[in-house]
């Protein structure tokens, strides 16, 4: 099919909820996209942040394929290999005792809700202490429960009314504004994110997360951190909590964990090990072993030494950007492979991502002015330098 004919036959038969680009992708490989008409693409965004390990690696599509043909679903109500081993990785690695897999990131965050309000209820009986308190310019998905802990008003329309009214929004940054939101006893968890990704890439102060954290252990309060974007390797470490040395109660994981395929999740620490007990929680494609396999290659591959790259090749972009001076790009915010940049009105973000794309570099937006790149993890060199000289021929010809 042309371009025009996917686009097309889309736009008849698929709900208009996208505001998509005028391109369609047919095949990749590294961190290179074509179109349906063969036009190259550098790809710094990485299926928003879920190909983390890149296109066509033949480790991953093999252990796919092998996984596909063997044993590809048969429910929680038995027990399979890979999701077992994956489990096994994560939890040595991470630190914490024991997972939750689930298919997506508003599904894991959903899991990380019904913890708190489990482990509240269990400690503290019927005392209505189930106030989850999120941050402002935050996100945490799409379902009714996350789409209300999404600190953004804009995302609160009367359009899916009612909500649940248990969430409530602070000010990131200020200690003060979270003691005065729990003042009143019916907080049970604080969910945030380390670096607020959809919101801008806004990276949390180290001294606010540790007086946080601190705040939270005094008040048994559950600190459950949303690493759907932060994690599996995207900042560098395998989650962004280990830069800010946290000890968290739960975390939960998506987007890059299955290197293409839907899988999520979370972990918990030994002490919430039993809070979720059984039949209270469950998901049919939960911990899918062809979704298990894929992620068991995609953390193989993220050894200490591939994250040591990415911290590396992270520094390179903010460099480039810095050197470039362009007075229609402000800062870089971001750690390893999850950046920021500010874009400079008159242009807007959104503009300067239709142009990028136009002359083949594929990128995000995030926040209301933040051009955002999320490459694959695997990004070569060459690669990173070739998607980098788009960005500069785009700011210095085109505006
Ligand atoms: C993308 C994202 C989600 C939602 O994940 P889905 O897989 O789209 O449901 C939740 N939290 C954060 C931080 C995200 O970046």
């Amino acid at each position: 099919m042309t371009t025009a004919q996917i686009i097309q036959q889309t736009d008849e038969h698929i709900l208009g909820t996208y505001g998509r680009f005028p391109v369609a992708f047919t095949r990749a490989s590294g961190a290179t996209l074509y179109d349906a008409e063969g036009k190259s693409y550098i790809d710094f965004a990485s299926g928003i942040g879920v190909n983390s390990i890149g296109y066509a690696n033949s480790a991953w599509t093999a252990a796919v394929a092998k996984q596909a043909e063997t044993l590809q679903h048969v429910s929680n109500l038995y027990y399979t290999a890979p999701g077992a081993e994956l489990a096994a990785k994560l939890t040595e690695r991470s630190g914490l005792a024991a997972a939750f897999f689930a298919n997506s990131g508003a599904e894991a965050n959903e899991g990380l809700i019904k913890l708190a309000r489990k482990y509240s209820y269990d400690t503290f009986g019927l005392q209505n202490r189930k106030v989850v308190l999120t941050l402002e310019n935050s996100f945490h998905g799409r379902t009714l429960a996350t789409l209300e802990a999404t600190g953004q008003e804009k995302f609160h329309g009367p359009d899916f009314f009612p909500y649940t009214g248990a969430f409530r929004y602070v000010e990131p940054g200020s200690i003060d504004a979270v003691k005065d939101a729990c003042a009143s006893g019916d907080v049970c968890a604080v969910l945030i994110e380390l670096i607020q990704g959809e919101g801008g890439v806004y990276p949390l102060p180290q001294s606010y997360v540790t007086t946080l954290a601190k705040f939270c252990a005094e008040n048994n309060l559950l600190l459950l951190i949303d690493e759907v974007q932060t994690g599996i390797g995207r900042t560098g470490k395998l989650f962004a909590y280990q830069h800010y040395g946290l000890s968290p109660d739960a975390v939960s994981f998506a987007k890059g964990i299955g290197g293409g395929l839907p899988l999520g999740g979370f972990l918990v620490s030994e002490r919430l090990r039993g809070v979720l007990t059984a039949g209270t929680h469950a998901t049919t494609f939960g911990a899918n072993p062809v979704c298990c396999a894929g992620a068991n290659v995609v953390l193989d591959t993220l050894t200490d030494s591939v994250l040591a790259e990415v911290t590396r090749k992270g520094e390179t972009v903010k460099a480039f950007v810095q050197n470039l001076n362009s007075a229609k790009l402000g800062a870089v915010r971001g750690i390893g492979l999850m950046l920021g940049i500010e874009v400079k009105a008159p242009l807007t973000h959104r503009e300067l991502v239709t142009k990028l794309l136009a002359n083949g570099l594929v990128a995000l937006t995030a926040g209301s002015d933040t051009l955002r790149f999320l490459p694959p993890l695997t990004v070569s060199d060459a690669e990173l330098h070739a998607g980098l000289e788009i960005l500069a021929k785009t700011i210095q010809l085109q505006y």
